[in-house]
C-alpha cells in the first residue's frame, strides 16, 4: 500500500491513511506501507539544497525551520501519549539538526552535486516514514519502521537510480518478511533507497510509486496499491478538465503509456515490477476509500470508446536537424542518435523527411551543449515551451478515421508534430505548451460524451450533474 504526498499531509490525512490501513489489517492481509513525504516536502528541500548552494545560508536554514515545525507540530497532533511523542519530536530533532548541518556545510562549498542533493531530499520520506509509523502504534496497528534504504538497492546514478531486482527481493525477504509474519505491519519511505555501499540515492520525483511497486513485486503481493487524491486513473487530468471520468479498468500497456507520456497519477516505472509477477495495479483515492478506484490488469475488457484516457507533458522542447547530406545516405540517423547518447538525453518523439529530422526532448540545461554537438552535424533549431498530448486506447491502429475525429476536434490548435502507428494503443501529437489545456478539454468534450458505461464511471458524472 503506498500512500502518497497528499495522504500523508496532514494529522487528518495521516488519520485516515490509518484508517484505511487498519481496515486491510482487519480483512486478515499483510499489507507493506510506503509512504511519500508529507505533500511538498520534497519541492521544499530541493529549494533548501538550492538557496545553500547560492551562499544563502540563512534562507536554507528558514525553510529548514519552518519544515521542523510543520513536522514537531504534526507529530503533536498525532501522538497524544507524551513518551512517545517526546521520542517522536526528539527524532524529528535530530534529523533536522543533521539536515541544517548539511545546509551549512553546502553553503560554505557552494556546490550542490546529485548525491547531496540526494541526501537532502532523502529527509523528507525519512520523517514522514517515522511519523506515519508512530501514529500507526498510537491507533492500535502493530506498525514497524523500516529504513528503506536497507531495502530498495539501487545503482549509484543518483536522482535517477535504477533499482537491483534481486538484492531488493533478497532485503524485502530478510526485512519485510520476518515482520508480516509476526503480524506487523512494516511502514516504510518511498522514493529513497542506497547504493551498494550504503550511500542514499532515489529513485526520481514521483518515485514512491515505483518503490510500492518494487516491494510488491518483491514480495509477490497480492495486489499493488496507490493511494492517492484522485479517484484512480481519469479519462484525462481532473485538474485541467474537472468532467473527467475514471477509468474502471485498463491494461498495464495501457497504463504504462500514460504514465511515461505525462499522467502524474502514477510513475511510469511503477508498472513494470507488477508485469513481471502479474500482480493487479490499483489506483485509489485516500480521501475516498468507498470508491473501488482503477484496477490495472495484464488484459482489460474490451472497450467501445476508442480511447481510455487522455495525457499531457509539458515542457519539451523540439530540436529540428535539417542536413542536406542526409539525403540518400545512411548511418545518418545513428550519428545524431549518438549525440544524444552522449549528453544522456532522452528522446520522446521523431519524425523524418529527406533532409530533417523533428525529435522532442525534455526542455533541461543540457540542450545548449547537445545542440552545439548536433551542429556540427547540420543547422540545428531548437524551440521549448512544447507539450505533448497522448491519446491511449485499445487497438486505435485497427480503428478507422481515428486521426480525423482527433484533428477535427482540435482543428483551431496548430499542431507541430504528430506520431501515430509506432504503437498500437497510442496517438500522439506536439503542439504549443499554451494551447495543451485547450486541446485536451476539446479531444475530452469530442471523445468522452458517451463513453462505454462498462469501462468509464458513468454514473457519478450522472450523480454530479443531477445535484
Ligand atoms: P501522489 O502525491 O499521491 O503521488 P500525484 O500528485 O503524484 O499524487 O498524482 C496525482 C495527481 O495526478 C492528481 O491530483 C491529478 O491532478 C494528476 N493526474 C494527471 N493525469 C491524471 C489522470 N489521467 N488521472 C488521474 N490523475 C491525473
Ligand atoms: N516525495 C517525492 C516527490 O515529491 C517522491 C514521491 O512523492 O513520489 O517527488
Ligand atoms: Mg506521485
Amino acid at each position: 500500500m503506498k500512500f502518497g504526498g497528499t495522504s500523508v499531509e496532514d494529522t487528518a490525512a495521516i488519520g485516515r491513511t490509518a484508517a484505511i490501513v487498519a481496515g486491510r489489517v482487519a480483512l486478515g492481509k499483510q499489507p507493506v506501507v510506503v509512504v511519500s513525504a508529507m505533500a511538498k516536502v520534497t519541492d521544499q528541500l530541493l529549494r533548501a539544497a538550492a538557496a545553500a548552494a547560492e551562499g544563502d545560508r540563512t534562507g536554507a536554514l528558514a525553510i529548514s525551520s519552518r519544515l521542523r515545525a510543520r513536522h514537531r507540530d504534526t507529530a503533536a497532533e498525532l501522538v497524544k501519549n507524551a513518551a512517545e511523542c517526546a521520542a517522536l519530536v526528539d527524532v524529528i530533532d535530530q534529523k533536522f539538526d543533521s539536515l541544517d548541518e548539511i545546509l551549512r556545510g553546502l553553503s560554505a562549498i557552494l556546490e550542490l552535486t546529485p548525491r547531496i542533493s540526494d541526501l537532502i531530499v532523502s529527509y523528507g520520506e525519512r520523517l514522514s516514514s517515522r511519523m506515519v509509523a508512530a501514529a500507526f502504534c498510537e491507533r492500535g496497528i502493530d506498525a514497524a519502521h523500516v529504513d528503506a534504504r536497507e531495502v530498495i538497492i539501487t545503482d549509484s546514478q543518483f536522482q535517477k537510480a535504477a533499482p537491483q531486482d534481486a538484492l531488493i527481493e533478497a532485503r524485502a525477504a530478510e526485512k519485510l518478511r520476518p515482520l508480516t509474519a509476526r503480524g506487523k505491519v512494516p511502514v516504510m519511505g518511498g522514493f529513497i533507497a542506497s547504493n551498494e555501499a550504503g550511500i542514499t540515492t532515489t529513485l526520481g520525483r514521483g518515485g514512491s510509486d515505483f518503490t510500492g511497486a518494487l516491494v510488491g513485486g518483491a514480495l509477490s503481493a497480492e495486489a499493488i496499491e496507490i493511494w492517492t487524491d484522485v479517484d484512480g486513473i481519469m479519462t484525462t487530468d481532473p485538474r485541467i478538465c474537472p468532467d473527467a471520468l475514471r477509468v474502471k479498468t485498463i491494461s498495464f500497456e495501457e497504463a504504462a503509456e500514460l504514465a511515461y507520456f505525462g499522467a502524474k497519477v502514477l510513475h511510469p516505472a511503477t508498472i513494470l515490477p507488477a508485469v513481471k509477477k502479474n500482480i493487479p495495479v490499483l489506483v485509489l483515492n485516500s480521501r475516498n476509500a468507498g470508491c473501488e478506484g482503477t484496477r490495472i490488469m495484464s488484459l482489460a475488457p474490451p472497450c467501445k470508446s476508442p480511447f481510455k484516457s487522455i495525457a499531457v507533458k509539458k515542457k519539451l522542447s523540439i530540436i529540428d536537424v535539417v542536413a542536406s547530406r542526409m539525403l540518400m545516405t545512411h548511418g545518418y540517423m545513428k550519428e545524431i542518435f549518438t549525440i544524444f547518447d552522449k549528453h544522456k538525453c532522452a528522446v520522446d518523439m521523431v519524425s523524418t523527411s529527406e533532409v530533417s529530422v523533428s525529435l522532442t526532448v525534455d526542455s533541461n540545461d543540457k540542450l545548449p551543449a547537445l545542440a552545439a554537438d548536433l551542429g556540427q552535424l547540420a543547422d540545428v533549431k531548437y524551440e521549448g515551451r512544447k507539450a505533448l498530448i497522448c491519446l491511449v486506447g485499445d487497438d486505435i491502429r485497427g480503428r478507422n478515421g481515428m486521426a480525423a475525429q482527433v484533428f477535427n476536434a482540435i482543428r483551431h490548435i496548430n499542431v507541430r508534430m504528430i506520431s501515430q502507428g509506432a504503437s498500437e494503443i497510442n496517438m500522439s501529437f506536439m503542439i504549443d505548451e499554451d494551447d495543451a489545456d485547450e486541446a485536451v478539454r476539446s479531444l475530452h468534450a469530442a471523445f468522452f460524451t458517451d463513453p462505454d458505461p462498462a469501462i468509464f464511471d458513468v454514473e457519478a458524472r450522472k450523480a454530479a450533474t443531477s445535484c
